[in-house]
């Protein structure tokens, strides 16, 4: 048995504030409440003080309402309506620390149509980022690319939420409209706040 069965686990875990399905902490977005009663993103759990969670999953996010927030009012100094402020504070905290994250690889980054294509041929695991406003032409390239990747046996995650303009901040370029990793390089949590944003997005 290893170390972290049972109740141990179970300390870790947190009720969702919308779906009230119990998950593990560190895969959920905390929640703090300010003086003012302003609510934020607390994407790296250590804000001082109570928080609350969410387990960010499409539902959730869709669920999330001003009249839901409302049930913070038991426990918090709640400000409402707030929801449209949160979800933006969320999207823009996500964003930051994405652009702060996939800067990191800015050194074994694949970036660029040509590059990006040649990359896919090659075997193993592959993140491709694809920007929303890249145009139809490349986005069918890519996704016929992927298609076959998948044929051949080969898995490929696709991130397809961020801008040209994200995508050029990130790795430090005027344009960029596909980049591609070596998933061998990206951490759970850069998935799960990749997936998190696109969801955030898409809800505005
Ligand atoms: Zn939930």
């Amino acid at each position: 048995m290893s170390k972290s069965s049972g109740s141990e686990r179970k300390l870790k875990q947190r009720q969702c504030l919308i779906c009230r399905d119990s998950e593990e902490k560190s895969m959920m977005l905390r929640l703090v409440v300010d003086d003012e009663g302003r609510i934020w993103p607390d994407l790296f759990q250590k804000a001082p003080g109570r928080g609350t969670y969410l387990c960010m999953k499409q539902a959730c996010l869709t669920g999330l309402t001003d009249r839901k927030l409302g049930a913070l009012r038991n426990r918090f100094n709640v400000q409402l309506p707030q929801r449209a402020n949160l979800m933006e504070r969320t999207g823009e905290v996500l964003r930051r620390q994405l652009v702060r994250l996939v800067s990191q690889f800015g050194a074994v980054a694949v970036l660029g149509r040509d590059a990006v294509m040649h990359q896919m041929w090659k075997s193993g695991p592959l993140l491709v980022m694809l920007a929303s406003d890249a145009g139809d032409a490349l986005v069918q390239q890519v996704e016929d690319g992927i298609d076959k990747r998948r044929k051949a046996g080969e898995k490929t995650i696709l991130l397809h939420g961020f801008s040209t303009s994200f995508l050029a901040e990130a790795f430090a370029r005027d344009k960029i409209s596909v980049a591609a990793l070596d998933t061998a390089n990206v951490s759970t949590k850069l998935q799960m706040f990749c997936d998190w944003y696109v969801r955030v997005k898409e809800l505005g």
